[in-house]
């Protein structure tokens, strides 16, 4: 297969599923390794920080760097602090969280990511997946910042994602989806297909997008993604989609790619 300058992978479905390792993802990743390539670890998934996902990928006995792990939630804060959003609400968990406010944006539901009436206003709320406090309170208190002035901003609009043993579980979009539908408004969407994460490291590393090539399991995100960027896209039957659109190359495992 043709040689990139730039390996985007996406992570669930592509790389795991759940806490599995996809058979031939290790060694593909360590034989690309091998060249002087640059690679990045693109997942819409906000739950967990960067420092999270080289450990998780450590453990699957593949190295990764915090520099080559591109976040949904790192891309969501970042757009925050660039347009001017300096106080949010979340609907998410503890690494989003965490993750704006290490660009400096002040979460006001922090350390409870639940309930509770807001106190001031607020610029944004930020919605991701949100696995241990969604509940219809949560969703109120979300809904009316919302109705007071805030944007809605959502992290990835995946509607659900892939675990170990072949099951599906809601993903970010189901919440977005809760949200769009109480408060009425459009959400923004940060993550893939939006070609906001890549962008930022191909400009400041000066690597062309024809010249970079995204791997991943969804058509909607990850393959949309690519041509938003104008990189190549290939998708990998690994995961959610198992038939590629016309003119998108396809493989059965990332061992392909060499
Ligand atoms: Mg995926």
């Amino acid at each position: 297969m043709r040689r990139y300058s730039c390996y985007v992978f996406d992570l669930d479905g592509t790389v795991y599923r759940g806490d599995e390792v996809i058979a031939g993802a290790a060694e593909a990743l360590r034989e690309l390794r091998k060249s002087d390539v640059r690679i990045l670890f693109a997942t819409n998934n906000s739950s967990q920080t960067e420092a999270s996902y080289v450990a998780k990928l450590s453990r699957m006995g593949i190295q990764a760097r915090l520099d080559e792990i591109l976040t949904s939630g790192r891309a969501a804060a970042r757009y925050c602090a660039a347009v001017g959003i300096r106080r949010v609400f979340v609907v998410g968990e503890a690494g989003l969280a965490e993750t704006l406010i290490d660009e400096g944006i002040g979460v006001v539901n922090f350390n409870t990511l639940r309930v509770h009436p807001v106190e001031g206003a607020v610029d944004a709320v930020i919605a991701g997946i949100c696995r241990d406090a969604l509940s219809y309170e949560l969703l109120d208190s979300a809904m009316q910042c919302v109705l007071a002035g805030a944007r809605l901003i959502g992290t990835n609009a995946d509607a659900t994602y892939p675990l170990a043993g072949g099951r599906f579980a809601p993903g970010a979009g189901t919440v977005l989806g809760a949200l769009a539908a109480c408060t009425g408004i459009k959400p923004t969407v940060i993550g893939k297909p939006n070609p906001y994460m890549l962008f930022q490291v191909l400009q400041a590393e000066g690597i062309a997008a024809a010249d970079t090539v995204v791997v991943g399991d969804r058509i909607d995100t990850d393959i949309m993604f690519a041509k938003a960027a104008g990189c190549t896209g290939i998708l990998v039957t690994t995961g959610v989609d198992k038939e590629a659109p016309v003119g998108t190359a396809s493989i059965g495992g990332l061992l392909e790619l060499l």
